[in-house]
């Protein structure tokens, strides 16, 4: 008689059921959910945020500012809400992608017995661990990197039909240039932001929201009392009216520009 095997590590488990250390593994995943989803909500509702301000709240339109960390949100629900099913669950209708995701895992918490002996626990661990690292991936930015924008490079696919790359790219602080992981493809980091600051230049933000745009995207550093320095100028540069509280970033941008060419000619 062979000794029978967990089916994810193949350690020696008698029952052969998930082994306890897999087991472990995978509670370790489902718990860090709530905080995952957490972060992930910070980095969606920056992006929201930038959003042109309208009537019917948000504008259609959004900066594509963090496209991984939205696509990471939904499979991380659709993979955790799949499976609590699959264990058992009888109804799943949750709105809001965050509390589905963070139910679902509490729930498989609650049935780790049973995912034990489920026939498609090699799936399950693998779909889970991947869903929450693709997750733990998009709020993972490293400190010293600087987004600049999906990849959108369109490159051949197996059978030859060009498709859009959409991974997002973090360039290192002060470099030149920055290649895509997924398709290798090397862009211009000065292109990028003027890239993203172009998308955002017709749109309206708050005086701190346009200061932090034009550090964080494009790299330009403007302070709030500068920004309203200028809002104050007789000549309104600004087109500012009291009444928004909000400023055009194309406008911004102009002149600031402006400013530094008169500076450099000084
Ligand atoms: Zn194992
Ligand atoms: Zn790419």
């Amino acid at each position: 008689m062979t000794a029978a095997t967990c089916p994810v590590c193949l350690a020696q488990q008698d029952a052969g059921l998930l082994c306890s250390s897999c087991c472990d593994r995978l509670e370790r995943e489902l718990g860090d959910v709530a905080a995952i989803v957490g972060e992930l909500d910070v980095t969606l509702s920056k992006q929201a945020r930038i959003g042109t301000p309208g009537k019917s709240g948000l504008a259609r339109e959004r900066i594509p500012i963090n496209v991984g960390a939205m696509q990471a949100a939904d499979n991380l629900g659709n993979v955790l809400t799949t499976w609590a099913r699959d264990v058992g669950t009888e109804w799943w209708s949750f709105r809001r992608p965050a509390a589905r995701s963070v139910i679902a895992a509490g729930y498989l918490l609650g049935e780790i017995n049973a995912i034990r002996r489920h026939p498609a626990v090699v799936e399950l661990v693998d779909e889970i661990t991947d869903a929450v690292a693709q997750a733990r991936r998009a709020v993972d930015r490293p400190a010293d990197r600087v987004f600049v924008g999906p990849c959108m490079s369109e490159q051949p696919d197996d059978e030859g039909r060009l498709v859009t790359c959409l991974e997002d790219l973090y360039a290192r602080e002060g470099a030149g240039t920055v290649r895509c992981k997924v398709c290798t493809w090397e862009h211009d980091v000065a292109e990028r932001r003027q890239w993203l600051l172009d998308r955002a230049a017709d749109r309206l933000f708050t005086v701190r929201e346009a200061a932090q745009m034009m550090g964080d995207v494009g790299g330009i550093r403007v302070t709030e009392s500068s920004i309203r320095g200028y809002i104050h100028r007789a000549s309104n540069p600004l087109n500012y009216r009291a009444g928004t509280k909000l400023i055009r970033l194309g406008d911004l941008l102009t002149v600031v520009l402006d400013e530094s060419e008169r500076k450099g000619a000084a």
